[in-house]
């Protein structure tokens, strides 16, 4: 098996291959056949429409005859959610080895492992717990709904695992696109199956990405699965201050009971947990406790786990476990579709060019794009036109002006061929040669680091090229600029040329 598994690791990306391939065991072979198990029907389907020949191939060269290839599911209870499995994947991404030896990740530490002292220091620490709610709904609020039967109905927290989900926060209403099918995959994975997909799931992207409507459409979609499984959605912010109310009206061990004991914990904007010390701790203790139990975790971040500042190490490596998945600005296309879902949301059709210049106006965040797709609205409904172009050009004028300093890709390209002397042309050609690749390169990367367009955008604007060749080039620049000096201060000096206000 390990074998066909370097195989495997020689033809595939190394991304798509940790996501995909670690879980993937050999069951047994026959002559002609050979059967290898996946966790979930979801993986089994993915594996079969998109590499079934990289599997057939690394077959072959590893046991020197072609074999059929049967996917088969793991077997309910066999699947111990992987935590091996997953722990090898991390080693081979993070390439610092895991730390699993850390031990106490089976045993939780008992209840009462915070003293009295640490929870008065606890309070004092705790500041900035004020209406910091970075963007207004989530924040929020859990639904006034019934106290569970059992518990004291004096708790300092809402013990109803309804807390207030949007409606329109669906799958359904999900656009998706190139840049987050993988992402909303992973999450239609996690609905179906939660707990044993990926476990935990950690979404990280800028502000406006879609993440809380993702991670509340997860939501959505296992509350409305049978036996009512105990779904709870809280924000940072929320499980913060549960946290803090309970240390001081000493409901510990009640916060504990409850919120270790739910089937999945989703908490919205984790990086809050920065510089929170005690909820942190908390929050890691929580996070043991489900995880043994197999209980599904899904966090969001507007980072990734290691660019949170102040967050324990030993929580980072943590939020590695599982899958960590990044959502990117949509490509213009699924722009429009979101442009068009938004219209119809709100009963109106809006018509193709309208969608596309709003779409291709707004580029930074899809909350924005939807800002802009209520103010054409707006703006028609008040002065009963028509939405037309040149109205939504009106409406949005004041908009696009905010963006005008922005470097574009324009100008990148500017920039780099004169450094470089070569032509546009041949940046978008297809040649490999080193003196015209290395300057795409480090213009794909200067465009990922100083504009806001997609990896899809990136791509489509040096030659076609596919988001992963981009991914690539930012790579394998980062690894460059890091080793060499010389080559840093060229880029330096190629980024302070192009924020220049005169450029
Ligand atoms: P984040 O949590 O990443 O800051 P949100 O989930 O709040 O972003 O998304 C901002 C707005 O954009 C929401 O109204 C959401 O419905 C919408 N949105 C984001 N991504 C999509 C998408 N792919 N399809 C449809 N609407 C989207
Ligand atoms: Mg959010």
């Amino acid at each position: 098996m390990e074998e066909i598994l370097r195989e495997l690791s020689k033809r595939i990306r190394k991304e798509q291959y940790e996501t995909w391939f670690r879980e993937f065991k050999l069951v047994g072979q026959k002559e002609d056949e050979i059967e290898f198990s996946v966790p979930s029907g979801f993986v089994r389907d993915w594996l079969n429409r998109n590499y079934l020949p990289e599997i057939e191939a690394s077959v072959s060269a590893a046991l020197g005859t072609q074999r059929r290839i049967k996917l088969s599911l793991e077997e309910a209870g066999t699947v111990a959610v992987g935590t091996e499995a997953l722990a090898t994947g991390t080693a081979a991404s993070g390439g610092g080895g895991t730390d699993r030896a850390e031990g106490d990740l089976m045993t939780p530490r008992s209840p009462d492992a915070i003293s009295p002292e640490v929870v008065s220091r606890a309070i004092q620490n705790i500041e900035g717990q004020g209406p910091t709610r970075p963007n207004g709904f989530e924040g929020a609020a859990v639904a006034g709904a019934a106290a569970l039967p059992g518990t004291n109905g004096d708790l300092p927290f809402n013990t109803s695992y309804e807390t207030k989900l949007n409606q329109n926060y669906t799958f359904e209403q999900f656009v998706v696109g190139p840049c987050n099918r993988l992402v909303q995959a992973a999450a239609l994975a996690i609905g179906e199956n939660p707990g044993r997909a990926y476990n935990p799931f950690f979404i990280h992207g800028s502000v406006g990405l879609g993440k809380t409507h993702l991670l509340q459409a997860t939501c959505h979609a296992i509350r409305n699965k049978q036996g009512t499984p105990k779904v709870l959605y809280l924000s940072c912010e929320e499980f913060t201050n549960r946290f803090i109310k309970s240390i001081t009206k000493g409901k510990l061990e009640q916060f504990r009971d409850f919120h270790r004991n739910v089937d999945v914990l989703v908490i919205d904007d984790i990086q809050f947990l920065a510089g929170k010390e005690k909820t942190q701790e908390e929050f890691f203790h929580t996070f043991n406790a489900l995880y043994d139990d197999q209980k599904q975790i899904i966090i969001s971040s507007d980072r990734p786990p290691l660019d949170i500042p102040t967050i324990e190490e030993r929580l980072v490596s943590r939020f590695k476990w599982g899958l960590v998945a990044d959502m990117e600005m949509p490509c213009f296309e699924t722009r429009v579709a979101i442009v068009k879902r938004k219209g119809l949301c709100r009963g109106v059709d809006m018509p193709d060019e309208v969608a596309y210049y709003i779409a291709e106006r707004i580029d930074t965040n899809i909350r924005e794009l939807e800002g802009a797709v209520i103010k054409v609205l707006g703006v028609a409904t008040i002065t009963e036109r028509e939405i037309t172009e040149a109205l939504a050009e009106e409406a949005l004028r004041g908009v696009a002006v905010a963006r005008s300093n922005q470097v574009t890709l324009d100008e990148i390209m500017n920039v780099i061929t004169a450094e470089f002397c070569i032509t546009a042309r041949e940046i978008t050609s297809k040649s490999r040669v080193q003196t015209v690749s290395m300057p795409r390169q480090i213009g794909m990367f200067l465009s990922r680091e100083l504009t806001e367009n997609s990896l899809e955008e990136v791509g489509r604007f040096f030659g076609n090229r596919d988001h992963t060749t981009v991914l690539y080039a930012v790579n394998k620049i980062k690894t460059r600029i890091k080793k060499d000096r010389m080559f840093r201060d060229l880029i330096n000096s190629v980024t302070v040329r192009l924020q220049s206000p005169g450029r």
